[in-house]
Order: structure tokens, then C-alpha cells, then sequence
């Protein structure tokens, strides 16, 4: 239907006939003279309708109307001097139209094309429309072109692409499954897969040696920016690899998709830090070190202190630390609210951050007067306090005081704007992750990344005497600018070592026979060594197009409550439906069965 994208004639080809196609972006009348902008997915052209070179055709171009689908056939001609356009590629010429067919007359839009828009309610509503607007169409795009730059990388590294099952059997990475009644098995669901970690697995098994998917993912979890229900990762697993295998094939497929994405190039070799460093200078295991405020260790400073909240927290075995919020000491009560009702959500045990500022020459703090010289000298060298600057501290459980100070530190840079304009793209690996955690609620020990990922070869002891607090897992994040972009490990593939890290997660004999079968029966037959990881690509897309919610870069996002409002799903079912798929009977069976009312 057309000879040309809206964006690629230029000045030598005038003189040409050409067609182009696309919608109205913008009409103009200029004393009957009728001017549109012409618009296709790839740029704009102007298109010119003279009454005194086809009467006809100007006649009809008077109806057009912004989004009208039309057809322009006419002669790429020069624009008169001093009415070129400069901010597009054909702002040199302009068609002049010799045939103009209306394709398809658009109503009244329920938004503006060209003005950013607030309510996302009603961008999602009608999000065919919000697509067509130019940040979302660079941001597609763009997220288009990482994803092939990905698959090139890695078809040329030797992985094959191979697709795993959605409907499959719920997944053990953490988060609540979706699940699908199956109607030719009455009673039974399937769950969608959380990632697909067996599977992948199970490849490696089958001596694939090297597996990558563009895997769509199902949590359902509580939404966030950078969160939805579902979401996509670019998958990868290889056998015969160790951690530095996948770091550095990692490094190269981030560097290509940034290359493709935004032109630049990332550093070759990104900085690793464990994750106890991570915590404690950072309180994140995704520290955004686009900006200093380390977390500081008082304890020395302290050491003798009579303040009687630090003195029992160090003799408790606790920490007392700070961070230096440079040139922050006119913070505003609202913010200073902000600060300590997130430092209570965050798990601070009183109602107020302790704080030291230092104005007009003068160390001003609730604190200070309980602070011997010595220990007032120490913490203004130790933490490098200067005029302007505001001090926080908290006392309490090393990992606890981190978690805190962690939330602290990234929501004074957000106050303080010091990454607004940032164009630094700080990318970190973090590495030795603990393999085990206890459940804030049961108390039971979690996996920390999931139940095959291999415990650290120097920790095996510690695993054997039961100090699970302290094994390590050969796991590996990769993080920037404060977001995580992917996570892997090397994993168990050992059958009698898979097998004692579920007894250490709880999961009984039976109960391993009943979910795990399959993996622990394909170890028995010579699985290879074998590791991967997976990233967001989601989230690599967002921070490609300078976005902050991933939202942004998926073309039919969930809302905030889990729903499309554009299809309205998730919808009601019928009962016909339901009954088809033996909800309620299941439902009634196992009530009966456990006895829970
Ligand atoms: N399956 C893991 C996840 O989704 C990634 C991996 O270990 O490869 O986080």
C-alpha cells in the first residue's frame, strides 16, 4: 500500500512519485491550502492538498481529521524556503498530493496523541492509542531491538533457544503460583511456571549443554513499579561452567543489548562485590552506587560509650552505625516524617531516627549531650561530618541496622535528587549469597535463591554441622543503578546432595518423591555439572528507555491490582465453566479430606 515509510524521503528524491500510507497526525489550513503531517510507524511526512493542482483531491482533504487512516499519492517536492522543519528527517520536502483515498475516518480520541497524560487508568483503557504515541513507540522498539540484540548474542555464543511448558506444576522460587484447573483431570491443576528452573535443568540433563528462552514468567505477587504478574526473562542455563563462565557470558550479553539499545558501551569487566559487603556498606543486596552515603561502623568510636542505648547494643553483640547525608542538614520536617516512617517499616524499633546536624558551627542533636569528647571527635572524623551535613544512626542487629540504614540512604538521594539526572550506568555483581534464611514468620530455613542452588565448596562443613546461617551458595546477582537485573547460580547436581538440601528446607521424603521425582531421578543419570541465570528483561528494557516503571516497555501491562483494563481481564467465569473444571467438587473434597472448615 505504500512506495515509502513516512520517514525517508529526503531532498534527493524529489521529483519522485511516490504513495505513503498512514494516519493523520496533525491537519492545518492555511487559506484553504490543507497541510497534514502524515504519520507511520517508522516518522512523519508532510503531505500538501492544493486547490489549484487537484481541485478534487483538496476538496476532500478539508474532512481530515488527527488519526484518520489515509492513502497519499503525490510528488516528493521542495518546501518553500524558510518553512523547512529541522526536528525531522523530511523536514526538507513535503509530498505534494495528487490522490488522496480516506481509508478509515477515526472518531474523537479520548486523549491527545501529543501531551503526556496522567491517568494511566485511562492510557491503559485505550492502550492501542497510548502505543501509538512517539515515547511509547520508541520504547517498544527499543525494547525490540535489545531482545534480538540478546538472541543474537547468544545464538552466536552456541545456546539453543528451546521453549519450556506453561502449563506445568508449581515451582518452588518463592512466590504464590497461578493455577489451572485441568479439565480432562478433574481435581488436578496445573501451575504456571514461577521461571523455568527444572526444565532448564532437565536440558542440561539431556546433554543440551547450552539453553536460553525468552521465558515468559508467573508470580503472583504484590505489584510494584517494577513488578508485574507476569513478566519476562531472558532464561539461560550451560553445562560444564563454573561462575566465572556465566559472569563473563552475562557481561557480554548486557554489553551487546546496551550497545544495541542506547549505543553506548558498558565496562567489559563489571565490579563484584560479596554480599555481606553489599549489606553492610550498602544495607541492599542491590546497592545503587551512583551515589557514596556508605554505611558507617561507629563501634570503634563507641566502644567505651555509656550511652546506654549503644552500650547494651554493643554488648548485645549488636552494631551501631550511620550514614553521612552530605549537605542535608536543612532536611524538612515532612521529609524527616518520610524518613522515620520508613525507617519503622524498614524495622527501626523506636519512633524516631537518631540524628546529628551540624549547623551554623554547631552539632545539633537530641544525642549529643550524651556523647563523651572523644567519642563527638571520633564520629565527626570517622564520618567526615561538615558544615550542612546530617548524621543518622541506628543501633541494633547487624542485618536489621543495614536493612534500615539501606532505606534511609536511597530515600535521602531521592530527596536530595542526587541521581535525577543521572546518565551513569553502574553495574555490579553481587556474589556469595547466603544458600539459607529463616522465614520471618515459621522460623523455617528458606532457600534464599531456590532449592538447586549448590552451597559454597569451602562451606560444606558448616553445612554439615548444621550452621546454615553461614553456608554460602555459589550464587551470583547482577545489579544496576539499585535494580536487579538477574540472578543465577551454579547448581546441585548431585541426586543425594539435592536430595539433603530439601531435608534442610523441610520438604519430607514423601513430599520430595511426590514434587521432585523427576529432578532427583535425572540426577541418577549422569547430569552434568551445570549453572545459569536469568534476567529481567523487563526491568533491562525500562532502564534501556529511561523509564521507572516497567509498565513502560510492555505493550499490555497489568494494572497496579493485577487487571488489563483494556480487556478487562481478570474477568467472571461462568458457571458452566466452572463446573467443567471441577472447582467446587475439588474444592469440597479436599475440605472433607483435611478436616479445615
Ligand atoms: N530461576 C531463577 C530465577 O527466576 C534464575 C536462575 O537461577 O537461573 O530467579
Amino acid at each position: 500500500m505504500r512506495s515509502h515509510h513516512c520517514s525517508e524521503l529526503r531532498e534527493s528524491d524529489l521529483g519522485k512519485s511516490v504513495k505513503l500510507i498512514g494516519w493523520v497526525n496533525s491537519a492545518r489550513d492555511h487559506g484553504g491550502v490543507i497541510f497534514i503531517d502524515l504519520r507511520d510507524r517508522e516518522g512523519l511526512t508532510q503531505c500538501v492538498f492544493r486547490p489549484e493542482e487537484s481541485p478534487g483531491v483538496a476538496e476532500i482533504s478539508h474532512s481530515l481529521r488527527e488519526e484518520d487512516v489515509v492513502q497519499v499519492t503525490g510528488v516528493v517536492s521542495k518546501r518553500l524556503s524558510g518553512s523547512e522543519n529541522g526536528k525531522i528527517p523530511t523536514g526538507a520536502i513535503e509530498i505534494v498530493a495528487k490522490e488522496l483515498t480516506i481509508v478509515n475516518k477515526a472518531d474523537v480520541l479520548p486523549f491527545q496523541l501529543d501531551k503526556e497524560l496522567s491517568n494511566e487508568d485511562i492510557r491503559m483503557k485505550y492502550r492501542y492509542l497510548d502505543l501509538r504515541r512517539p515515547r511509547m513507540n520508541k520504547n517498544i522498539r527499543q525494547r525490540s531491538v535489545i531482545t534480538s540484540a540478546a538472541r543474537r548474542y547468544l545464538d552466536d555464543s552456541g545456546f539453543f533457544e528451546i521453549e519450556t511448558p506453561i502449563l506445568s506444576n508449581p515451582t518452588p522460587e518463592g512466590a504464590r503460583d497461578f493455577l489451572v484447573p485441568s479439565r480432562l483431570n478433574p481435581g488436578k491443576y496445573y501451575a504456571l511456571p514461577q521461571a523455568p528452573q527444572q526444565y532448564k535443568q532437565l536440558l542440561m540433563v539431556a546433554g543440551i549443554e547450552k539453553y536460553y528462552q525468552i521465558a515468559r514468567c508467573f508470580r503472583d505477587e504484590d505489584l510494584r513499579a517494577d513488578r508485574q504478574p507476569e513478566f519476562t526473562q531472558i532464561d539461560l542455563e550451560a553445562s560444564f561452567v563454573g561462575q566465572e563462565d556465566i559472569i563473563s557470558l552475562v557481561q557480554g550479553l548486557l554489553g551487546s543489548m546496551f550497545k544495541a539499545g542506547l549505543g553506548i558501551d558498558l565496562p567489559k569487566e563489571f565490579p563484584r562485590m560479596t554480599y555481606r559487603e553489599a549489606m553492610d556498606v550498602y544495607g541492599s543486596d542491590k546497592p545503587d552506587t551512583r551515589y557514596g552515603m556508605e554505611i558507617t561502623d561507629l563501634g570503634e568510636v563507641f566502644s567505651g560509650t555509656e550511652f546506654k542505648i549503644f552500650r547494651s547494643t554493643l554488648d548485645g553483640g549488636g552494631v551501631v552505625r550511620a550514614i553521612n547525608a552530605k549537605s542535608f542538614a536543612g532536611i524538612t520536617t515532612g521529609q524527616m516524617n518520610r524518613l522515620n516512617e520508613l525507617a519503622i517499616q524498614a524495622g527501626l524499633p523506636v519512633k524516631t531516627l537518631a540524628f546529628v546536624k551540624c549547623e551554623d558551627g554547631e552539632f545539633k542533636s537530641p544525642l549529643w549531650k550524651f556523647f563523651t569528647d572523644e567519642e563527638k571527635a571520633g564520629l565527626v572524623s570517622t564520618l567526615n561530618v561538615e558544615e550542612g551535613d546530617i548524621v543518622f544512626f541506628v543501633a541494633g542487629q547487624r542485618e536489621s541496622v543495614s536493612t534500615i540504614l539501606g532505606r534511609v540512604r536511597v530515600e535521602v538521594a531521592v530527596m536530595m535528587e542526587l541521581v535525577k539526572d543521572s546518565t551513569a550506568f553502574n553495574l555490579l555483581w553481587v556474589v556469595d549469597f547466603p544458600l539459607l534464611a529463616r522465614d520471618e514468620d515459621s522460623g523455617d530455613w528458606v532457600a534464599v535463591h531456590h532449592p538447586f542452588t549448590r552451597p559454597h565448596p569451602e562451606d560444606s562443613e558448616l553445612l554439615e554441622k548444621g550452621d546454615y546461617a553461614n553456608v554460602r551458595a555459589v550464587a551470583y546477582d547482577v545489579v544496576l543503578n539499585g535494580y536487579e537485573l538477574g540472578g543465577g547460580s551454579i547448581r546441585i547436581h548431585e541426586k543425594d546432595l539435592q536430595a539433603r538440601m530439601f531435608e534442610v528446607l523441610g520438604v519430607t521424603p514423601e513430599e520430595q518423591q511426590i514434587k521432585f521425582a523427576h529432578i532427583l531421578d535425572a540426577f541418577r543419570f549422569g547430569a552434568p555439572p551445570h549453572g545459569g541465570l536469568a534476567l529481567g528483561l523487563d526491568r533491562i528494557a525500562m532502564l534501556v528507555a529511561g523509564e521507572d516503571s516497567i509498565r513502560e516497555v510492555i505493550a499490555f501491562p497489568k494494572n497496579n491490582k493485577g487487571s488489563d483494563l483494556m480487556a478487562q481481564s481478570p474477568c467472571e467465569i461462568g458457571i458452566k465453566e466452572l463446573r467443567e473444571v471441577y472447582v467446587q467438587s475439588t474444592f469440597k473434597k479436599k475440605v472433607e479430606e483435611s478436616g479445615v472448615s
